[in-house]
């Protein structure tokens, strides 16, 4: 890829200063140094080296040789010779030599006239040809479309150079977008994980190394290795007692006994048929289901209070499955989760060197690094990380590094990324997984600048931030770096202003925390209009400062159309207690990022900057710009459809054609999951009291025979797991297959955070629901 001629001259400055470097190393050598420096290129003097592939075969290592032939080019005017002869050639060489370590690192290292880059396993060689093309010819990869390559009067490096680098972690994985989908920009910033390498061709080292069997993914895997519609019949002793009975659950909801030796003999007889059905993996999962069920029987129990925690069950299981797992595949690993019940380690069981526990990590008061925490959880995690780290050498982190409700809301966790990492390191973590936007967001809040710092602390944990971010900011705004750094800076100075506050910020932060007023967002809006002025003649440092001020805008937009109390204006009964000057200011915004396009069945606009925005922030911005939403009659507020779609969870709530429904649509609330739909995006007073009702229809099973047990409850709960505020019980007998009202069970006077859920009923089973409920209108009338 060919830097533009427009951002080399940008980087004319840092060209000087690498030049003026240069020429001091060739002709000011140490006196001490009698070799004096390996010249690898000079500008205007013929081809001084030759770069030798010796295990040419290797494809890697050709892609590593061709890298650094027209990088040398492009930094000196010369093109060195490539060799993949089996003799080394005559003359000086940069001999290249792949696969000569077990981890995946690299050497380098001047001998004589041979300056040698010795790599590890899979990319170390590549990696090697980074390191001496960063850090000796002055190159830098900001993002997939930001380089740095100096120009230079000669590229050298000291005759005594000796440089053996081991990476930190072992796994160095992120979803950040811009690394996802750029598979050779992962590895200049050497990533190789999972999720990171996924599409990395033979050149770069193939896909991951880390990636999983299909059968055994890394998460809730006990379902599938002991399904109770198998076996629960026949067997309700497989499964988990809880509450003194082994209750009939879902899959999903269920646990195995894991004191049952025929539950072990079943589970391990199944891992090791897939272990042999799939050679071609190396990691499967095997690992609790995602529900707190896990069994309480009296066996059970006094294996965990032995342990001090329900993770000794499964630690003690998962050793008896890997070692069986190792006789017939030595090099196979079973992953399993530290997670939810079983975060907390076992006190004496240790993990088989081929186990690997996943410890997830709370994603709560995110800015602050963990060891500098002050909320308990995330204090409790750093106490159970120590503890893992002691009994095994595998240790695998899920962190989270992305707000999950708005990726381009200004999310100030940056300088925690290095002390997490640091701290990680020091407790024997050898696998980190950073999960970013995925495919929900590009260019989400400094998510290049996140992906490249995250890449360098994963590879040397123990380096200072200044120097990288100097760097970074420079080659990635150009002349807009400092008014990009000033709002980095702003920004991240308020995660302090967060400690006073109740609820520490998350990774599922409202965009409108009153505690950041408009004015930091208007200012920040204002800087980076001004790094966009800076950068106008420089298209690549433009577009950057331009996504800069994106995010911004989107985070202005949406803030400005709720309330002082997180009431969004669109659904309050009080439009007019919005300025009306800003919020015309902010919809015209709104409108500047939206062209008109058909979309089947929804109204016909979809947003110009599509892949900045997930699906949910792009339907509230056209919301805005469309100047759409519920109407307003008289007291009352009305949402439907889109509106009202619950957060559910695990199974998702289906929007849906309806032609009984009012404007023809529908949402159908599920039967199992979180089917709460957050109230803080109407705009109730909280001083006020309001009566709510809904318009639903359902359709029975055909084993729902009795009348009298319920069709569905209708709830507004607080706190989600407390007593609902009110509740309303509707029988089967009292609902219909045609939409009626069914109010709430009484008046109500909101709190910031309420929710309002609806919940069809259950059959006696307890696995089935009694009817399809479904809903196409919720009103909020305020009641005198
Ligand atoms: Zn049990």
């Amino acid at each position: 890829m060919e830097v533009p001629s427009v951002a080399m001259n940008c980087y004319l400055k840092s060209l000087a200063s690498c030049v003026a470097a240069v020429c001091a190393a060739v002709f000011a050598a140490p006196a001490a140094d009698a070799a004096g420096d390996f010249v690898v290129a000079e500008r205007g003097a013929p081809p001084r080296t030759t770069i030798w592939c010796s295990n040419a075969e290797s494809e890697v290592e050709r892609h590593a040789a061709g890298e650094l032939r027209d990088y040398v080019r492009r930094i000196t005017g010369v093109e060195l010779p490539v060799s993949t002869e089996g003799e080394r050639p005559s003359g000086p060489v940069v001999q290249l030599s792949s696969g000569e370590f077990a981890d995946d690192g690299f050497e380098l290292a001047v001998e004589g006239d041979t300056l040698r880059i010795r790599g590890g396993a899979r990319a170390g060689v590549l990696y090697g040809v980074y390191e001496l093309l960063e850090t000796y010819g002055g190159c830098g990869w900001f993002a997939s479309g930001t380089e740095v390559v100096p120009l230079a009067v000669s590229f050298s490096v000291p005759g005594t150079l000796r440089d053996r680098q081991i990476p930190d972690f072992v796994q160095r994985d992120t979803c950040a977008t811009d690394v996802m989908y750029h598979p050779e920009f992962a590895a200049r910033l050497r990533y190789n994980g999972n999720l990171s390498c996924r599409a990395a061709t033979p050149e770069l080292g193939g896909p991951s190394d880390f990636r999983y069997c299909a059968e055994l993914p890394n998460c809730h895997t006990f379902r599938i290795l002991l399904p109770p519609e198998t076996y629960f019949k026949d067997h309700p002793e497989y499964f988990a007692e809880v509450d003194g009975i082994r209750r009939e659950f879902c899959a999903r909801e269920s646990q195995p006994c894991l004191s049952n030796p025929e539950v072990v003999r079943i589970m391990t007889d199944k891992v090791l048929e897939i272990v042999k059905r799939h050679p071609e993996c190396k990691y499967f999962g095997v690992s609790q289901n995602d529900n707190g069920n896990y069994c309480r029987c009296e066996k059970c129990r006094a294996v965990d209070e032995e342990e001090g925690s329900p993770s000794g069950s499964i630690v003690r299981f998962v050793n008896h499955v890997a070692a069986e797992v190792a006789k017939v595949r030595p090099d196979a690993v079973v992953e399993t989760l530290a997670y939810n019940y079983s975060i907390k380690p076992p006190a004496k069981t240790k993990l088989l060197p081929n186990v690997m526990p996943c410890i997830c990590v709370p994603g709560t008061d995110i800015y602050r690094p963990i060891l500098e925490s002050r909320n308990e959880e995330r204090r409790r995690f750093a106490e159970y990380l120590r503890g893992w780290g002691k009994v095994t050498s595998n240790l695998y982190v899920w962190n989270y590094v992305i707000n999950f409700r708005h990726y381009t809301h200004p999310f100030p966790n940056t300088l925690a990324l290095g002390p997490d990492l640091r701290f990680f390191k020091a407790n024997g973590v050898a696998h980190v997984y950073e999960q970013h936007s995925g495919n929900n967001a590009a260019h989400s809040d400094f998510a290049e600048l996140k992906a490249y710092l995250m890449a360098k602390f994963l590879w040397k944990a123990d380096q200072p931030l200044e120097p990288l971010l100097d760097r970074f900011f420079a080659a990635y705004y150009g002349a807009g770096a400092s008014y990009a750094r000033a709002w980095f800076d702003e920004i991240h100075a308020l995660g302090a202003k967060r400690d006073g506050v109740k609820d520490p910020p998350w990774i599922f932060e409202r965009i409108c925390d009153p505690v950041v007023p408009d004015e930091v967002y208007d200012h920040g809006a204002e800087l980076w209009r001004m790094a966009c002025e800076a950068t106008k003649d420089s298209p690549i440092h433009h577009d950057a400062a331009r996504w800069g001020l994106f995010g911004l805008e989107v985070t202005r937009v949406t803030r400005g159309f709720r309330g002082p109390r997180c009431a969004d204006y669109i659904c309050t009964l009080h439009p007019e207690r919005v300025d009306a000057a800003r919020r015309e200011e902010l919809r015209e915004i709104a409108r500047s990022f939206i062209v008109p396009m058909l979309d089947e069945g929804d109204p016909p606009v979809s947003l110009a900057e599509l892949p900045a925005l997930n699906r949910h922030t792009k339907k509230e911005m056209r919301d805005i710009a469309m100047g759409g939403g519920p109407s307003v009659v008289s007291n009352v507020i009305v949402m439907e459809h889109g509106r009202i779609i619950p957060t559910a969870y695990p199974v998702d709530s289906r929007r849906m054609e309806d032609p009984q429904a009012v404007h023809g649509r529908a949402v159908e609330y599920p039967y199992r999951g979180w089917n709460f739909t957050p109230l803080d995006s109407v705009g109730l007073d909280l001083d006020g009291k309001y009566r709510v009702r809904a318009h639903v229809r359902i359709e029975r099973v055909p084993e729902a025979d009795d009348d009298e047990r319920e069709a569905f409850r209708l709830m507004i709960t607080r706190d989600h797991c407390k007593e609902p505020v009110v509740s309303h019980s509707v029988k089967l007998g009292e609902a219909g297959e045609s939409y009626a009202w069914y109010d709430f069970g009484g008046d109500f006077t909101p709190h910031a955070g309420d929710d309002f859920d609806i919940r069809p009923g259950e059959l006696p089973d307890r696995i089935h629901p009694t009817c399809r409920v479904f809903v196409d209108r919720v009103e909020m009338a305020a009641v005198e």
